[in-house]
């Protein structure tokens, strides 16, 4: 039996005001880090922002786009995954040098997390937590304690063989009138939850495993979302970063190279454009 993958599942413990979400990747996954030779440990922390990411923008109550960057002094300069309310997910390790680190520490350093969400109507606003904790899952936990003040517990799982990650999250709602016992529930789940093991979340369908963990709750399972792997750019949005170069400058590089051409970072597509497209652009200068 093949396990359903690239699936996030929401959930609601209807007595107990909490809510959770699941979600297991590979293919979206596979395809983020394909062709980028990413170094195991840069590979690790990247999945795991890729599914901390999914996990972020179903919590969103409204449409739009989520940025989840991570950036400090260490061996990765920066680590930015975008996901939207559809769970499209793209994401990027930008190394400022060879690495075989692991671990949050090692690979970003002194840093931060910074998380932009970008709703389709109305203005965008940003949450920066410094990355203070050892592992991405609690500083995340942490950057809701602090930026949203709701109690909420990240588990994040990495497999390199199978190439697989995996993530969890526990939240507790903000209604409910006894907030001390919502607090005790809230504990108590996330108890149950880390018992989560890592060969259990990338073997199990979420069916299996969320029936494992929590048989004894009355746990509201809604429809199953797909996680897919796109990236964003086109050549519209290439042209839009052309027009903004000085049209002598474009001249000269049609003049070297024949052509301009642009490499997306995220999926490494090159768009080229050849004179008679950037016509418009060289107007003023002479040939
Ligand atoms: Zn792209």
């Amino acid at each position: 039996m093949t396990v359903q993958q690239d699936i996030l599942n929401r959930y609601l413990f209807d007595d107990l005001h909490v809510r959770g979400e699941l979600v297991q990747l590979s293919e979206s996954y596979q395809q983020i880090i394909a062709a980028h030779n990413y170094p195991v440990g840069v590979r690790q922390l990247l999945g795991e922002l890729v599914a901390a990411t999914c996990l972020l923008t179903a919590t969103l109550k409204l449409e739009g786009e989520i940025v989840v960057q991570l950036q400090g002094d260490g061996p990765i300069g920066y680590l930015v995954v975008n996901g939207d309310h559809q769970q499209n997910m793209r994401g990027i390790a930008r190394l400022t040098e060879e690495t075989t680190a692991t671990g949050l520490k090692d690979l970003i350093g002194k840093g931060n997390m910074v998380i932009t969400i970008r709703p389709t109507k109305g203005e965008p606003y940003q949450g920066i937590v410094a990355l203070e904790k050892d592992t991405l899952a609690e500083c995340l936990g942490h950057y809701f304690e602090v930026s949203e003040q709701i109690p909420t517990k990240i588990w994040l799982f990495h497999n390199d063989e199978s190439q697989q990650v995996a993530g969890c999250l526990v939240q507790l709602l903000p209604d409910g009138d006894d907030k001390a016992k919502q607090l005790t529930d809230f504990e108590h789940l996330c108890q149950i939850t880390n018992t989560i093991k890592a060969e259990e979340v990338f073997t199990l369908d979420a069916q299996t495993l969320l029936y494992r963990l929590y048989h004894q709750e009355k746990v509201r399972i809604f429809e199953p979302q797909a996680v897919n792997y796109q990236c964003s750019c086109s050549e519209e949005k290439c042209l839009a970063a052309i027009a903004q170069v000085e049209p002598k400058e474009l001249a000269s590089i049609i003049k070297e190279q024949g052509k301009v051409s642009m490499t997306c970072d995220y999926c490494l597509t090159t768009y080229d454009f050849f004179a008679p497209q950037l016509a418009s652009f060289l107007d003023d200068v002479k040939h």
